[in-house]
């Protein structure tokens, strides 16, 4: 089954034609990296407009890289949630649009689960595994049964970890995407040079929920107080901060191994391709972690292709009067479990 897959929920356009949830025949990403710079942030109106200008010839592209006519295509896949709404208003109605001129299946995509999906497209990896998501928008601890049904264990109860890296690279005017370049400013840093305080939620109910806000806000009061000092050093700052941010999430991965009893772990979203953090992983005892290829890292659309043929197998075609949404099940949850 031949699968059109777009993705357009924040600041990357990406189509994508993928075979059977593996093989990838195009994967295409227009990244608005640039667009955003001068604001060191996503702009959504920005973000929008490019997403329009982008996706129709986006998709002719990826056509002719599978060397495919669209009405060859078996389903168009789409990711409808969560995201930023003018982005996902571009995406969903260019799939609409796609499914009704060709009368093919039409498919919405939670597009965390597709996140979660990509280390499958490169990896056999078997079920049951606790999965970590981590994104720019969400940090979700969850345990998976199948390709399709999780159950969300833990969350933050404010900043998502990428959020996090970039609301400190901004501050630190580090560049921007935030992630990366506090990676890279780390490689020169000394990790041990400052230990910021983590969050310590274990109390029953949230012993796998995180926090950030506390973290950033230390990492970010922390110029305030040695900006005079001669031995200030972002490097260690950036390279403390990294190894904080992620310290909690192993703890919690080590927690959820030992609770649940299972040794495999996925992790998936923008912020799993940071390579400190694969390192970190390769220490954890009695645990086979899997990453996405880089590629599919951060947001494109061959996961949404590839998720929807299993999405489609189990659970059919989705209605061309399905909506948008811009949060999901998990965004901040624990704010909502009290
Ligand atoms: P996503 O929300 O899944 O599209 O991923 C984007 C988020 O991942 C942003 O917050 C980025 O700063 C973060 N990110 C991307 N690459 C890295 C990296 N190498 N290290 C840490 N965070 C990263
Ligand atoms: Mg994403």
């Amino acid at each position: 089954m031949l699968v059109l897959g777009i993705e357009s929920t924040c600041d990357e356009t990406s189509v994508a034609i993928v075979e059977n949830g593996k093989n990838v025949l195009a994967n295409v990403v227009a990244s608005q990296i640039k667009e955003h710079a001068p604001w060191q942030g996503v702009v959504p109106e920005i973000a929008s407009r490019n997403h329009l200008k982008k996706i129709i010839p986006l998709t002719e592209k990826a056509l002719k890289l599978a060397d495919l006519e669209i009405n060859q295509v078996d389903l168009i896949a789409v990711a409808n949630r969560p995201g930023l709404i003018g982005g996902l208003m571009v995406g969903v109605s260019a799939a609409k649009a796609f499914a009704w001129v060709t009368k093919k299946p039409f498919i919405a995509i939670n597009h965390m689960d597709a996140h979660l999906y990509s280390p499958h497209i490169s990896s056999e990896i078997n079920f049951p595994y606790v999965g970590l998501l981590v994104s720019g928008g969400h940090t979700m601890l969850v345990i998976a049964k199948s390709y399709t049904s999780y159950e969300v264990i833990g969350t933050t109860i404010d900043d998502a970890v990428g959020e996090a890296f970039d609301k400190i690279a901004k501050f630190y005017d580090l560049g921007y995407p935030g992630g990366p370049a506090i990676e890279k400013t780390a490689l020169n840093g000394n990790e041990l040079a400052f230990s910021f305080p983590i969050s310590n939620l274990y109390k029953s109910d949230r012993k796998f929920d995180v926090s950030y806000s506390g973290l950033k806000t230390a990492v970010i009061n922390h110029l305030h107080k040695y900006q005079q000092a001669e031995s200030y050093s972002v490097a260690d700052i950036a390279a403390s901060f990294q190894k904080r941010a992620f310290d909690v999430l192993l703890k919690k991965i080590e927690l959820a191994i030992k609770e649940f009893n299972i040794n495999t772990v996925v992790v998936a979203g923008g912020v799993s391709a940071n390579q400190y953090l694969r390192k970190r992983f390769q220490q954890i005892k009695n645990c086979n972690a899997f990453f996405p290829n880089l590629k599919y890292a951060t947001d494109n659309g061959a996961m949404i292709a590839a998720f929807a043929y299993h999405k489609y197998l189990e659970e059919g075609e989705t209605s061309l009067s399905e909506g948008v949404y811009p949060r999901v099940e998990g965004f901040k949850i624990s704010l909502l479990r009290k």
